[in-house]
């Protein structure tokens, strides 16, 4: 199923798109995160912002609560499973010389890790692979802009692909084509171009 938005201002013709940047977890992979764990293990509100309360902290709580939270997510990217569709759909945009980028709120290491595990590293240029550390998190922009930067076009070009409202409002924010995938329902119609069941839907409307 795809649902394009907005018909008053046609989003990207996906199948022309030749810029996409893909969120990793619960898009790329199925989602393994449990955020209410880590806002106990981490005593952090759940209203709150996982990274923006670490970066508020004194130093050396940072520095504890971050090596907490790099072991966790080091043990969820080994055992990353590939989400429905995910492997065939980059495979098939790698084959037809597709720009690929990856912008993710983990760790670029670990970004590199995941996408090892779940057999798509050859996919993507180590240098569009984006993480926290190398630019601001989404929602906001900044990452988008880099890549699009990077690959000399216009971030209206780029298509971005995830499974939560940061992405598809990083997309927006950016001027680029907002994908929702995996995820039931339509949560954010406001923020959303085009949504699929999963990576096949969206491999599919790529004709
Ligand atoms: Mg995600």
């Amino acid at each position: 199923m795809s649902i394009p938005h907005d018909p008053g201002s046609p989003p990207t013709d996906l199948h022309r798109c030749r810029h996409w940047t893909f969120d990793m977890d619960g898009t790329l992979t199925v989602a393994a995160h449990d955020f209410a764990a880590i806002r106990r293990a981490l005593a952090i509100r759940d209203d709150e912002d996982i990274l923006a309360h670490i970066a508020a902290l004194p130093a050396n709580e940072a520095a504890a609560k971050r090596a907490w939270l790099l072991e966790h997510e080091r043990e969820l990217a080994h055992a990353s499973m590939p989400a429905p569709g995910a492997v065939e759909l980059v495979r098939e945009l790698a084959r037809r010389g597709c720009r690929l980028g990856l912008l993710t709120r983990n760790l670029r290491e670990l970004a590199l890790v995941t996408l090892q595990t779940i057999g798509l590293a050859d996919c993507f240029d180590p240098d569009d692979v984006l993480g926290r550390e190398d630019t601001a998190p989404k929602p906001d922009p900044a990452g988008l802009l880099h890549l699009a930067s990077r690959w000399d076009t216009c971030a209206d070009r780029l298509a971005m692909v995830g499974d939560y409202a940061y992405d598809l409002a990083c997309a927006r924010a950016a001027g680029a084509t907002a994908v929702l995938v995996n995820l039931p329902g339509d949560p954010w119609p406001e923020l959303t171009d085009w949504r699929f069941d999963d990576c096949h839907g969206l491999r599919a409307a790529l004709g």
